[in-house]
C-alpha cells in the first residue's frame, strides 16, 4: 500500500515544547513530539531519562507545567482535562486488573457508553484478538501473568481509545512470551488503526514495535526516525551506544580518512588534522581464518564464544603501521577458532561510524 501524503494522515497526538520538573528537578525539557493515526511511537533511553513523564502528561496524571499537549486536536493542558475525559487508552507495567470481576467484565469495564449487547461483543472481538476468548469466564487469580497482561491490554484497547499509552507494558512476561504478546499487540494496534506511544528502555522492542522511534537522554530527544534511520544514520555516538556495544577507536583525520588496525576509514564530515572516534559494531568485523603462514606480524584470535545464532570473537588486531587493538566481532553461527589462530579482517563500511573525538559522551 501507498501512505497517503503527509497532511492527510491526521495526528492523534501533538507535544509542543514540554517541560517538566519535580521541584527543582527537571525531568524533561523542550520536547516537540507528535504521533499520527495509526502509528506506533516508542519512547526509547535509558532509566530516568524522562520517558514515564512524558506519558503520565499525555494521559493526564501529571498537570502541565509548560508547552501544549493535543489529542485529536484538543487541547488537555489549560484547563486540565482528567484523566478519564481524554479518550486515551492506559496499559502500564503494572495495570491490575479487577480481581472481583471475571475477564469479559474486566474488558467492559470501560464501555459503558455502549449498549448492554454491543459491549459483550466488542469485549469478545478484542479478547477473540488477544487470543483470550476461552477465559472470558475466568478470574484474574486464575490466569499467568501473560495472560492477565493479554487482558489488560484488551481492556484498554476495547474503548477504541484514538491513542495508546503503554508503558513498559511487556516487561514483566518472560522472553518467549514476551516476543508473542508484543507481536499480538502490534497487530491489533494496526488493525484497530490507532495510534499509540509505547515506553521501553529495550531497543530491540522498540525497533520490532516502532514505526519511528524518539531516543531520549537527559529529559530530550537526542534522534527521531524509523528504526533504520537511528541504526543506520545515528546523529551521534550516543545513539551508537545504545543500541549495541561497539569497538572504539581512535585517530587523526588525513586525507579525509582515518587508519586504523583494520583498514582505514572514511571521515568525511571532519576536517583534516581532527581527532576523530571511530565506532566498529562487532558485525562490522569479516573475519575469516588464514591458512596461509600468516605474516610476522598478523591479526589473531584472543578468545571464542558460542552465543547461539552467533559467535562472538575476541581478536587482537595488528595495522600495517604496527599498531594494535583489541576488537569484538561477531560472526553468525558456529565460528569457534583456537586460540591464536592467524586471521584476515575486513571491515563492513555501513556498520562503522566515525564521528569527531570530542563529540557528545556516551551514557548508557
Ligand atoms: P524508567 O525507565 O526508570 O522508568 P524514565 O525514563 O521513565 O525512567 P521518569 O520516570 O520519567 O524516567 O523520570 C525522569 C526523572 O524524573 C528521573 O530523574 C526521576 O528520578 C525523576 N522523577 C520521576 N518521577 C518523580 C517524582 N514523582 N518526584 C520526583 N522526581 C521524579
Amino acid at each position: 500500500a501507498v501512505a497517503p501524503p503527509e497532511s492527510e494522515v491526521s495526528t492523534v497526538l501533538t507535544m509542543q515544547d514540554i517541560h517538566h520538573a519535580y521541584g527543582h528537578h527537571t525531568a524533561v525539557a523542550g520536547i516537540d513530539l507528535t504521533v499520527r493515526e495509526g502509528e506506533v511511537v516508542c519512547l526509547l533511553g535509558p532509566s530516568g531519562c524522562g520517558k514515564t513523564t512524558l506519558l503520565r502528561i499525555v494521559a493526564g496524571l501529571e498537570v502541565l507545567q509548560r508547552g501544549h499537549v493535543a489529542v485529536n486536536g484538543w487541547a488537555l493542558g489549560r484547563p486540565h482535562v482528567p484523566p478519564e475525559r481524554r479518550n486515551v487508552g492506559l496499559a502500564f507495567q503494572e495495570s491490575a486488573l479487577f480481581p472481583h470481576l471475571n475477564v469479559l467484565e474486566n474488558v467492559t469495564f470501560g464501555l459503558e457508553t455502549l449498549p448492554a449487547r454491543r459491549r459483550r461483543e466488542r469485549a469478545m472481538e478484542l479478547l477473540a484478538l488477544l487470543g483470550m476468548e476461552r477465559h472470558a469466564g475466568s478470574y484474574p487469580h486464575t490466569l499467568s501473568g501473560g495472560q492477565q497482561q493479554r487482558v489488560a491490554l484488551a481492556r484498554a484497547l476495547a474503548p477504541a481509545p484514538g491513542l495508546m499509552l503503554l508503558d513498559e507494558p511487556f516487561s514483566s512476561l518472560d522472553a518467549r512470551l514476551r516476543d508473542r504478546i508484543r507481536d499480538d499487540t502490534l497487530h491489533v494496534l494496526k488493525k484497530l488503526g490507532a495510534g499509540a506511544l509505547l515506553v521501553t528502555h529495550d531497543p530491540e522492542e522498540a525497533m520490532f514495535m516502532a514505526d519511528r522511534i524518539a531516543l531520549m537522554r537527559d529529559g530530550h530527544i537526542v534522534q527521531m526516525g524509523t528504526p533504520r534511520e537511528l541504526y543506520c544514520e545515528p546523529a551521534d555516538p550516543f545513539v551508537v551506544n545504545f543500541f549495541d556495544t561497539v569497538n572504539e577507536l581512535f585517530g587523526e583525520v588525513r586525507g579525509g580518512r582515518v587508519a586504523t588496525p583494520v583498514g582505514d576509514v572514511a571521515a568525511p564530515e571532519l576536517a583534516e588534522g581532527e581527532q576523530a572516534r571511530v565506532m566498529i559494531r562487532p558485525e562490522a568485523l569479516r573475519v575469516e581464518a588464514l591458512t596461509t603462514p600468516p605474516a610476522p606480524t598478523h591479526s589473531h584470535v584472543v578468545m571464542a564464544k558460542l552465543l547461539g545464532r552467533t559467535s562472538l570473537l575476541h581478536i587482537c588486531a595488528h595495522g600495517v603501521d604496527g599498531h594494535e587493538a583489541h576488537l569484538h566481532a561477531r560472526v553468525p553461527g558456529v565460528f569457534l577458532p583456537e586460540e591464536g589462530q592467524p586471521v584476515s579482517i575486513r571491515l563492513d563500511p555501513s556498520q562503522v561510524f566515525v564521528f569527531a573525538a570530542g563529540a557528545s559522551p556516551a551514557h548508557g
